[in-house]
């Protein structure tokens, strides 16, 4: 399929208006669909690309930008800032506790998301950082997230904990504590039971662990190849459970990353990360500027 990014429809947009002269408020109005369009496509919400829209036109039309020397530059330039300061203008680490205390962290999701991947990869991250995590598996209900807990946890070289699949999910988030207080584990990493859609009895799940075991941060992992499901499940997971983080998984498929402009537009939370692959070292910083990048092509 020929694809034609953003930035080439929105040059060519502004080419064929230069021969008209200057630029008017119509011209940018009309450049400003091309991006809507855009968004749409690649999977932003439409309340998002709304707000977006607005924000770049009351910023487009002002009359320094219409009368500078190359107004559709700034227009592009103009599209690419506000679409970093949506995502947050900076990158946003795990908040952890000082060294010499436990931080819990919890992952959440819906099933498939890529939680019990995403747990491992996070473990290797923080063993790079000199920290000593603990991967406990707390989704009883499919054995075999168990399993792959635990061998993905031989994989980090990092504590693995289960008491396997008979027992309940916050007596053994209790007791994962306690183990990490015996071994010197200073993070605990709870990988949760997803679903394949939202349900009551799993968010009260995750509400009941976080109390019992005070989790520190719960992030939540979505599927950024949901593109907008991705959304309303992070506004979900927000509203019932509470989430400090986002990791966006799969961004290594052909997403546009829209779900990225639209999760943090919806819920406020920043994303922390985004897998690459399925290889345990495929977990990157999310950079709101490159992401931006990805969208606009
Ligand atoms: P969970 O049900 O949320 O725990 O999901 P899993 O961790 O079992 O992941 C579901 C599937 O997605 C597995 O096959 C993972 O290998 C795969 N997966 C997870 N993260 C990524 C990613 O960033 N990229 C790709 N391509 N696959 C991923």
């Amino acid at each position: 399929m020929a694809f034609e990014s953003l930035t080439d429809k929105l040059q060519n947009v502004f080419r064929n208006l230069r021969g008209k002269g200057r630029l008017t408020e119509e011209d940018v109005k009309l450049a400003l669909k091309e991006v809507k369009m855009a968004l749409l496509e690649a999977d932003v919400s439409f309340k998002v690309v709304k707000q977006f829209i607005s924000a770049v036109q009351e910023r487009a039309v002002g009359e320094d930008v219409l009368n500078g020397l190359n107004p559709g530059q700034m227009v592009i330039k103009i599209v690419n800032e506000e679409m970093i300061s949506l995502m947050g203008s900076e990158t946003t680490e795990i908040k952890l506790q000082p060294t010499n205390e436990i931080t819990v962290l919890m992952m959440c999701g819906l099933q498939g998301a890529g939680k019990t991947t995403t747990a491992a990869k996070i473990a290797g991250k923080l063993k790079l950082k000199g920290r000593k995590p603990l991967l406990v598996a707390c989704d009883i209900y499919r054995p075999a997230a168990i399993d792959q807990l635990q061998i993905n946890a031989s994989k980090q070289e990092v504590d693995f904990f289960t008491l396997g699949s008979h027992a309940d999910p916050v007596d053994i988030a209790k007791a994962s504590i306690e183990e990490a207080r015996k071994k010197g584990n200073n993070v605990v990493i709870i990988d949760t039971a997803g679903r394949l859609q939202i349900d009551d009895i799993m968010m009260q799940e995750l509400v009941d662990i976080k109390n019992a075991v005070g989790v520190h941060q719960t992030l939540l992992v979505v599927d950024a190849m949901t593109g907008q499901e991705a959304v309303n499940v992070a506004s979900e997971f927000n509203e019932k459970v509470g989430v400090d983080g986002i990791i966006l998984s799969k961004m290594d498929g052909d997403s546009r990353g829209g779900a990225a402009l639209s999760t943090k537009a919806v819920t406020g939370k920043p994303i922390l990360y985004v897998g690459m692959g399925e290889k345990l070292s495929d977990l990157e910083q999310f950079y709101p500027d490159r992401m931006a990048s990805r969208i606009l092509g």
